[in-house]
């Protein structure tokens, strides 16, 4: 049987995710994670935390007590919190929740891959609207596209651009979209700007949340939706009942006591690394984990990354054709990023 024919259209113009990662790798900067790894003291509290999970059931499905001390965290009331498996399901849950087939989803482009990749997924259309010089959003004409269209996301900061779009630009998406705004925060702890005094008096605006970038925890896949209740009950609709395992949800209790990991020292690394590169390479200022600079010859970077064993994320088409993102990692993996580039690429 031809089982390629029964899979949905959107689904056959789909390619699997390949994040392009370098598998032999000695230093890992490619992803934007963080390459602090959490405490040894907060390992041995997630440990104690696991050991008391009873395998045999399944976990709590409502999340309560990590919903509430994430609304206590965060000024809003835990109706207002949904936990998921990553922001990444999240990103899922309000395609699939708040678009019908065909219906639009709007974006700035270049963006995180995802609101096109789960657009398509779920049937639903992605409008990517370009970022101009400045890398910054084209409100008007985002607002235009979005007209009829069932999501618009803008990810503060941006990635892989690394930048905070301008405040008045987003404000203006946020007080005059006809559809549902999501705001994803992921690098929050970095930027430290949020919208989420937006979303007083206003059922509309999302914010997306994550522990796995300031809070080393990607491996746990935690990330975490506030927003207006009328969302999170449409959320919970589509929600799987036991979308964040038992284990997760330990790793959760005992993240949310800790201080996010590393935060300033990788905020004074990236200063360095950009004032180090800006006189050689256009490099984009950054209010996240990691930088973006284009370079002359993408090939020769990948090729001399490569040599070396540092994995980074090289794009070779499209708008950063010859841009590499860089995530800034620890200091000894950043000292060996900046070797190559010193060599010129
Ligand atoms: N949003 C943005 C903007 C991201 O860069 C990422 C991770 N690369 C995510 C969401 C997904 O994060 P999570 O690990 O919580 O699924």
């Amino acid at each position: 049987m031809n089982i390629g024919r029964l899979q949905r259209k959107s689904v056959k113009n789909l390619a699997a995710y390949d994040p392009g990662l370098l598998v032999d790798y000695k230093y890992k900067l490619d992803a934007n994670e963080n390459g602090f790894d959490i405490t040894p003291k907060a390992r041995k509290k997630i440990l104690r935390e696991i050991s008391a999970v009873h395998f045999n059931r399944y976990p709590d499905p409502a999340t309560g007590d990590i919903r509430a001390a994430l609304a206590k965290k965060n000024g809003v009331k835990p109706e207002n919190v949904v936990i998921g498996n990553g922001s990444d399901e999240l990103i899922h849950y309000l395609i699939q929740a708040f678009t019908d087939q065909g219906d639009k989803i709007v974006f700035p482009s270049p963006t995180f891959e995802m609101y096109r990749i789960l657009a398509m997924a779920n049937g639903a259309e992605p409008v990517a609207v370009g970022l101009d010089e400045r890398f910054d959003i084209y409100e008007k004409e985002l607002l235009k596209k979005s007209r009829g269209a069932g999501i618009i996301f803008l990810a503060y900061p941006n990635n892989p651009t690394g930048n905070c779009f301008s405040r008045e630009k987003m404000e203006y998406v946020i007080r005059n979209a006809g559809c549902l705004v999501v705001v994803d925060e992921a690098y929050f702890e970095f930027s430290k700007k949020t919208f989420i005094n937006l979303m007083r008096g206003r059922n509309n605006l999302v914010i997306l949340r994550t522990f796995s970038k300031a809070f080393s925890m990607a491996g746990a896949r935690l990330g975490y939706m506030l927003a207006h209740r009328d969302v999170t009950e449409i959320i919970n609709k589509v929600r799987l009942p036991y979308n964040v395992n038992a284990l997760s949800q330990a790793c959760a209790r005992v993240m949310l006591k800790e201080k996010s990991a590393a935060v300033e020292t990788i905020l004074a690394e990236r200063e360095i690394i950009y004032d180090l590169l800006k006189d050689d390479y256009p490099v984009i200022k950054s209010d996240a984990n990691f930088l973006l600079i284009k370079v002359k010859d993408g090939a020769k970077a990948r090729k001399l990354f490569e040599k070396s064993g540092i994995s980074i994320r090289i794009f070779r088409d499209g708008a950063l054709k010859d841009f590499l993102r860089l995530t800034i990692g620890m200091p000894e993996e950043n000292r060996a990023a900046l070797k190559i580039m010193r060599r010129g690429v």
